[in-house]
């Protein structure tokens, strides 16, 4: 019998994938050297003249943006799929095999304002954005068989535009993270008889330390198998397939939990956090998806502070993924933070703390001419 096994070093199964992260908890108890820069908030305007996303102004392709007032789609104008791209296999030989594949991509306004985020939204503003992402998926789904909704938020996770807006890229085939959580999903359906993620929200329930936020009708979970730091599941608690399938609570419950859960990642390192964003339904064809469960994963790069991230490098694009942090710790990190945004606090006085107990910056701990951690940093920012 191992004690404190979890302290040890160890694999935790992804059971939606069948892939396995690698856990080291014992490297949070090194010392950290790594530099921790306060962040400075930046302020934009509420409406940018230069951006090709507010109301009114023109985009790349000399198209006018309507003045919209709530959220907003139009055809990627630099679209990564084509709607005619002709569908035939191109393989050459045995080993080197393609196939053409059609597809559009959209992008999704969320708010008018340049200057909000989901995070600073409320619940009421982000219904919308709820309601067009279950539109979206119903009205592409009659036409491609996988539906991708997704945020790419924050510089660092290669966005280059700060208007709150998403994607959308469909197309003719299901891509690969989905297409292995299909195999998982039904395996386990076979199985057992129940949905894979509803019996896994329900060990989650009985355990409780791994959820960060819950309401009447979802969840937002540090999974179990998570490999970003404060990465995050988010599921309904009854068996949904799709987006459309959500019913007008379940819609107002997610936009209720959404401006929770980002107003959180925000108050972790009081900064606009980054993240990946992501929707994974059933596809959108005949075919069995008895064992699916409409699901969210939000990734986020950050593990440290504001400006430090994980890197998936060495052993992540060799082996295997790894974490640091347990997946417990960050749940307790999440759930301890308030759910009132600190910018929306009475006064905006905001304490940039950077003296948060200290995970193992990985990659970083042998850069010796870095500065040792600063204490505390206070700040007076205004909206
Ligand atoms: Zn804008
Ligand atoms: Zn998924």
């Amino acid at each position: 019998m191992i004690p404190n096994p979890f302290d040890q070093p160890h694999r935790r199964l992804n059971a939606l994938t069948g892939e396995y992260v690698f856990v080291s908890p014992h490297r949070t108890k090194r010392p950290w050297q790594g530099r921790v820069e306060p962040n400075a908030p930046t302020s934009r305007p509420q409406h940018d003249p230069q951006c090709y996303l507010c109301p009114g102004n023109v985009r790349a392709n000399k198209e006018l943006n309507p003045n919209y007032d709530a959220t907003f789609v139009f055809t990627n104008d630099f679209s990564a799929f084509l709607d005619d791209t002709p569908s035939a296999d191109v393989s050459r030989h045995p080993l080197l095999r393609a196939q053409t594949q059609a597809g559009t991509c959209r992008v999704i306004c969320f708010s008018p304002r340049h200057d909000f985020t989901l995070a600073l939204m409320s619940a009421v503003q982000i219904r919308p954005v709820v309601d067009v992402w279950a539109d979206q998926v119903a009205d592409l789904g009659r036409k491609w068989k996988w539906v991708q909704v997704f945020e790419n938020k924050g510089d660092v996770m290669g966005c280059s535009n700060p208007h709150p807006h998403g994607q959308i890229w469909a197309s003719d085939f299901v891509p690969n993270e989905p297409a292995k959580e299909h195999i998982q999903q039904q395996k386990w359906f076979k199985e057992n008889g129940s949905p894979l993620l509803l019996d896994y929200a329900q060990a989650e329930i009985t355990q409780g330390e791994r959820i960060v936020a819950q309401n009447a009708h979802w969840l937002a979970i540090v999974p179990w198998w998570a490999v970003w730091p404060f990465e995050t599941l988010i599921q309904p608690r009854r068996q949904v397939l799709r987006l459309p399938d959500l019913n007008s609570a379940e819609r107002d419950g997610l936009a209720d939990l959404l401006r929770r859960l980002l107003a959180r990642y925000d108050n972790l390192f009081q900064t606009s956090f980054p993240y990946s964003l992501g929707w994974h339904g059933a596809p959108n064809d005949e075919g069995d998806y008895s064992g699916w469960q409409l699901h969210a994963h939000i990734y986020p790069p950050l593990l440290r502070s504001a400006t430090v991230k994980k890197f998936m490098v060495g052993y992540e694009m060799l082996a295997e993924a790894q974490r640091d942090i347990t997946p417990e710790q960050a749940a307790a990190r999440l759930r301890d933070l308030t759910e009132e945004h600190y910018l929306h606090s009475p006064n905006c006085r905001v304490t940039a703390s950077t003296s948060v107990s200290a995970p193992v910056l990985r990659g970083f701990e042998d850069v010796a001419s870095m500065s040792p951690l600063h204490a505390t940093t206070e700040k007076w920012l205004r909206i």
